[in-house]
């Protein structure tokens, strides 16, 4: 995720003195790394966040010793029936996300979308391993009419709780069993409220076409998700739209079919990924293909609004850089993670871009910039295959693609990030709280946690410590805490100390 500059300034009430510290420590990061990027809501940063807090929790979201100070979560005796509202995984963040007692494997979901690209009728066909005995199976679904609910092929009774979508099968379900389990539903999604973004998950204008952007928890408003990204899943998309109109999705294209005036466009998605970094863009789209040098596929889709506007070969200038992004970042972090790799352009500003796992989106405001396109490539290693257990741990996510947008900045003659003396004006960036995920500090601070371990250990220690990081926890889930074990075994405890305290003390070494 990244948010414009301007749209980090637009939370919160700001002082007028704050205000112009903030413009003090803008111009010193402006200056510092010559984009105008690094900059936002420092004052409010140290205002929200005052914890610091130097323990990350060590247990695992959905396993089945998951400690959540909410109710009784996970127990399979209870009369969880008739309790309305909903369970989560055990994230403080956003109790109400992901569901106890199962790991998804597999998403697929066909969408019959509406002429007026908005509305759809679905099937969400979810296959997932129980973990517990379950005499309930919760997903998490905002919204919908739901038309039917079946496991392993038997319709089952379902109700609300909340955010969660209840199934109640025959007879408990065993743990470690193979369930299948199909939701018929559809409607008109709603958005889901975020302070920052003004409205998550799947977003429509009526004529026009939708996109998706679901950080951190907007998944659930277009389908019945565990929605948190400590259990990730294949994917797979069919999604059918008039004749003439593009629909987009993660992963790889794998079919067009027309019929009747209507046409299927099918996507599938290799490897697993987080709810949130599942996207769809429908609407008048160009397709733009290419190759990386080492033969991965590339595949972008711009909206022709955008095309119209901008000409093909200033499209083909910023994709075109792609190609040496990908050599730069790979030869720092290690592989490329995925099958695939491309942007979405949406017609419209969006005030920040997603790194929607294979296919970042962007709106029609970011998506020139190199430094953005940085951004959210470095986090299909950093967010996307390796992914948070806890949201607490977001600077993991930020921080990491901080370091990216400096690397790319460096490698093509520019400055690598600010002066780690930019820190001293920024709160610590673990565990920031859920009002200040996308906070300047998380970013900023989090890239010079790295920048400060670099300077440590110098480059050798530093970029080995980076690719394993993605290697050690590629395609799956990791923590804080992980994290600091890694800098310790590579870099030793003296770098260890200093990246903790980078993490966590009010004020960095
Ligand atoms: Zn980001």
């Amino acid at each position: 995720m990244l948010p414009r500059p301007e749209v980090r300034w637009r939370r919160g009430a700001v002082s007028p003195t704050a205000a112009v510290g903030m413009l003090s420590v803008m111009s010193l990061v402006l200056a510092a790394c010559g984009s105008g990027l690094a900059t936002g809501d420092t004052a409010t940063d140290a205002a929200t966040s005052t914890t610091g807090t130097t323990t990350t929790t060590g247990a695992t979201p959905g396993s089945s010793t998951t400690t959540s100070t909410s109710a009784p979560e996970g127990s399979s005796t209870s009369g969880q029936s008739q309790n309305d509202e909903a369970l989560g995984i055990g994230d403080d963040y956003f109790p109400d996300t992901g569901n106890p007692g199962y790991d998804v494997i597999s998403y697929d979901l066909t969408l019959d979308v509406d002429d007026d690209l908005v509305s759809f009728e679905a099937v969400a066909k979810i296959a997932l391993t129980t973990t517990e005995s379950l005499d309930e199976l919760r997903l998490d679904l905002d919204g919908h009419e739901v038309a039917k609910t079946t496991i392993d092929g038997t319709e089952v009774p379902n109700h609300r709780a909340g955010l969660d979508l209840v199934l109640t099968p025959k007879q408990p379900l065993p743990a470690k069993a193979s369930v299948a389990v199909t939701v018929d539903y559809g409607g008109t999604p709603e958005p889901r409220g975020s302070e920052v973004l003004g409205g998550l998950g799947w977003l429509g204008t009526p004529g026009e076409g939708s996109y998706v952007v679901s950080e951190p928890d907007g998944a659930s408003n277009w389908f019945p998700a565990n929605d948190h990204p400590s259990d990730k899943a294949t994917f797979g998309f069919e999604i059918t739209v008039p004749e003439g109109v593009e629909a987009v999705a993660n992963g790889t294209r794998t079919g067009e079919t027309t019929k009747s005036g209507r046409t299927t466009w099918s996507w599938s998605v290799r490897d697993p990924m987080a709810t949130y970094l599942a996207t769809v863009a429908i609407g008048q789209y160009t397709f733009f293909e290419g190759t990386a040098p080492d033969g991965l596929p590339l595949l972008s889709a711009v909206a022709d609004e955008v095309v119209k506007q901008e000409g093909k070969p200033a499209i083909d200038a910023v994709l075109g850089q792609l190609p040496q992004m990908l050599t730069v970042l790979s030869q720092r972090f290690g592989p490329y993670p995925f099958e695939t790799y491309g942007i979405i352009v949406v017609g419209k500003p969006l005030g920040f871009a997603l790194e929607t796992q294979t296919r970042s989106i962007f709106g029609s405001d970011m998506w020139a910039e190199p430094i953005y396109q940085a951004h959210e490539l470095a986090h299909q290693w950093y967010g996307d295959s390796v992914s948070l257990e806890l949201w607490e741990d977001i600077w993991l996510n930020e921080g990491f693609a901080t370091m990216g947008e400096w690397l790319w900045a460096e490698a093509t003659g520019g400055s690598g990030g600010p002066p780690l003396s930019a820190g001293s004006s920024l709160a610590p960036p673990l565990d920031p709280g859920p009002d200040a995920m996308f906070d300047t500090s998380v970013y900023v601070r989090g890239g010079l946690t790295l920048k400060a371990l670099r300077q440590e250990v110098g480059d050798t220690k530093f970029f080995t410590i980076m690719s394993t990081w993605a290697a050690d926890h590629r395609l799956a889930n990791a923590n804080t805490d992980d994290f600091l074990q890694l800098v310790d075994e590579v870099g030793g405890s003296d770098a260890e100390s200093l990246v903790s305290a980078w993490l966590s003390e009010p004020e960095p070494p």
